[in-house]
């Protein structure tokens, strides 16, 4: 079944609404195995929406609108849906006596205006808003079916669930199955670059790929009218290629944050993490310690943005300072070790760099951030050129960091030991 979903409403077209409702209602038919094909944005405007509803109807199986229900000359999708399919509006004697219970039950005596909620599409049901005023309405135009919600979430809701049980999910004709790994260390074209041949061959399952600054999700979403098992069968085929091809930079195939896996990961192996940041200014310690158990592997940190802190606290040499600057793989390896030290933990992880939007230098580019693990006989670390604004940087230099304990943890033996191989890998200068 093809669903369309028309959000009704000006204020949403404004530059501080957004239209949510939609997300609510296209996950809960994602559950029931009906797709949503297009969403779409229309103000109060009544030629306008009249005209995307019979395009909509003309489309899809299921047309959801929301919003637009209320009293005001402005709430115009019951017209605007009534005209579209030629349908008559049918004043009901009923509703208003229910509207007036509504307005008694608050203490106060029913405005006029909201008589117009009473006008109910020819042949459509009628759904009780037990949140509100504005009823929404059902109908069945042949081959497709109009649900009308009010804008309200808390009214949207409770409606929608109304109906979903009653009529949607009973003429849903698909079994769905989705699955998703998180990536990092990737870029998201380097990503694609990596598995497109196989994904393209597949019409379904759909393959979507998300980039947000350090992460990148791969979601595989499979159909079948036949059974669940076999969109299952599908998804899996699909992601299990993929896995192939990608295993080394997947950090999660359910929903948890990269934080969360690593504080996970070290809590296994009884290590301790602290951290040394400049650039990210605490923002490393701040991910760790979001994460509810963190205490148990996170010992702590120094913001150390000025170089005294680097020297006095850290015990970053001057002479590296001098020779190599702050921003320098010498300078975060000095970082990670000292705090490694100093905190005595079995992990040290170092950030430092140039956020932006000042502090280029003929050598040193803005993005340039250098991150440094440093364990038991162990250290890594990677110099990146980072693109984006002061905070995506930021971000995707923790991000970058927080891979660096994950890359390491998966060396190390179940036992906790570290791993005896080469150490201080070169460098990389791609923007992941
Ligand atoms: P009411 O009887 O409250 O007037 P209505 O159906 O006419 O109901 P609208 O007037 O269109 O609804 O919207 C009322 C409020 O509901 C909006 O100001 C907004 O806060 C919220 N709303 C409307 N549409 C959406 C949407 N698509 N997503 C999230 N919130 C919405």
């Amino acid at each position: 079944m093809r669903a369309i979903f028309i959000a009704v409403g000006s204020e949403l077209l404004d530059l501080d609404r957004a239209d949510t409702n939609s997300l609510y209602v296209a996950r809960r038919l994602r559950e029931k195995g009906i797709l949503m094909d297009m969403k779409v944005v229309v103000g109060d405007h009544m030629d306008n929406l009249s005209w995307i509803v019979k395009r909509a109807c003309q489309r899809a199986q299921l047309v959801i609108l929301s919003g637009g229900l209320g009293p005001t000359e402005d709430d115009i999708t019951r017209e605007a849906v009534a005209a579209a399919l030629k349908k008559r509006l049918i004043f009901k004697e009923e509703i208003v006596a229910e509207l007036e219970k509504v307005f008694k039950r608050r203490g106060i005596t029913m405005p006029e205006i909201n008589a117009r909620q009473a006008f109910v599409i020819e042949g459509a049901e009628v759904i009780a808003n037990p949140a509100g005023t504005a009823p929404g309405m059902y109908l069945d135009d042949g081959g497709c079916k109009v649900l009308l919600l009010p804008g309200p979430p808390n009214e949207l809701i409770p409606i929608f669930e109304a109906v979903y049980e009653k009529y949607l999910a009973p003429a849903s004709n698909y079994h769905i199955y989705s699955r998703t790994f998180k990536l990092t260390g990737i870029s998201e074209s380097e990503t694609d670059a990596r598995c497109a041949d196989i994904y393209r061959k597949y019409r379904n399952p759909v393959t979507t790929i998300l980039a947000s600054p350090g992460v990148i999700e791969l979601h595989f979403l499979g159909r079948s009218r036949n059974s669940p098992d076999d969109a299952r069968r599908l998804t899996d085929e699909l992601a299990e290629k993929v896995r192939a091809r990608l295993a080394d930079f997947i950090f999660a195939e359910k929903d948890m944050s990269l934080p969360e896996v690593i504080v996970e990961e070290l809590q296994k192996r009884h290590l301790t993490l602290a951290v040394a940041e400049s650039c990210s200014g605490g923002g490393l310690g701040q991910q760790i310690t979001n994460v509810a158990g963190s205490s148990q592997v996170f010992l702590g940190g120094v913001i150390a943005y000025a170089n005294s802190l680097k020297t006095g606290i850290l015990g970053v040499r001057e002479a590296t300072l001098k020779k190599y600057g702050a921003v320098s793989e010498a300078t975060a390896g000095e970082m990670a070790a000292g705090v490694r030290r100093l905190c005595r933990a079995d992990i040290g992880l170092a950030i430092t760099g140039i956020a932006g939007p000042d502090g280029e230098t003929a050598d040193k580019p803005l993005g340039l951030v250098c991150m440094h693990l440093s364990g038991e006989n162990f250290d890594k670390g990677v110099r990146q050129i980072f693109s984006g604004s002061r905070e995506v940087v930021k971000t995707r230099s923790i991000y970058c960091a927080l891979n660096l304990v994950r890359e390491y943890l998966n060396q190390l033996s179940a036992d906790g030991k570290g791993p005896t191989g080469p150490s201080n890998e070169a460098p990389v200068t791609s923007d992941k």
